[in-house]
């Protein structure tokens, strides 16, 4: 079964704005797959309702095989997701925020502890682990975002825009480790981007959407052989 798939995705806004018409997509396993397109778009919507921070209108989301609607408690497990805006409290310490994330995922400390010190050091944070999120660069704030969201070993990882704003050598050096925990552990990666130019340095397959429509779905390969 894909990781993600979703049908007739439809979203009504409360003021009455139509930011999804009934979309249609499929990512497989495995896949590092790049939700591409304008701002406004409806990336954000789309994967809020995947996380299920965004009620939808009409349609169906399963992640695994797993419909949202009837189990979110279930596919969450299976879903880690990076936000674009940060939304830790900046006056914790930065191992308390990812540890407060194994909490929530049920992990025993004795298991949490050697996997918070696997990923902060792996992102540069280990150093940093003791201090108050707040004194962290932008840079570091987003990679302690990558780091939370991988502590419970998600199957698929999400993140949006996650290179929005930051300098071209964090960029490069975020997406070498994006890359490397998709070949190395497979885990199955969705990012939103409205840089061509990142989805064709990291992903396989890609859907372009535009006004709450996906308008293409292909591989990166296919699109640059046309361009
Ligand atoms: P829903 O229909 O999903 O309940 P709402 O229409 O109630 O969502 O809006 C949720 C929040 O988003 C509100 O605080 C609203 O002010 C804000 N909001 C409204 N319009 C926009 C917009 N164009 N872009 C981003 N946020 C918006
Ligand atoms: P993207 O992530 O591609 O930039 P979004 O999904 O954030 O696009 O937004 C899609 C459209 O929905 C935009 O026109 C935006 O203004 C509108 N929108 C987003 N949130 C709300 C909201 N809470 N209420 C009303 N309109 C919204």
């Amino acid at each position: 079964e894909p990781a993600l798939s979703i049908r007739g995705l439809t979203k009504v806004y409360g003021n009455g704005f139509n930011a999804l018409k009934g979309i249609d997509l499929d990512v497989q396993q495995g896949d590092f797959f790049a939700l591409l397109g304008p701002n406004g778009a409806g990336k954000s919507t789309t994967l809020g309702v995947v996380c299920s921070l965004v009620q939808k209108t009409a349609g169906q989301v399963s992640i695994f095989g797993i419909d949202i609607d009837r189990d979110f408690a279930n596919a969450k497990y299976q879903l880690g997701v990076v936000p674009q805006e940060f939304n830790f409290n900046q006056f914790e310490k930065v191992i308390d925020i990812v540890l407060a994330q194994a909490g929530y995922y049920g992990m025993p400390r004795s298991e949490a502890l050697p996997r918070a010190k696997q990923l902060l050091t792996e992102l540069g944070l280990w150093d940093k682990r003791n201090g108050g999120a707040r004194m962290l660069s932008g840079g570091m704030k987003r990679r302690l975002m990558i780091a939370r969201a991988l502590m419970h070993r998600p199957k698929l990882l999400i993140l949006d825009e996650p290179t929005a704003g930051v300098d071209i050598e964090l960029r490069r050096s975020m997406w070498e480790y994006l890359r490397r925990i998709n070949q190395d552990e497979g885990t199955t990666i969705i990012l939103t981007t409205h840089y061509l130019e990142e989805a064709e340095s990291l992903c396989r397959n890609i859907a372009i959407i535009n006004h709450g429509e996906i308008v293409r779905n292909t591989s990166i390969r296919e699109l640059l052989a046309e361009l």
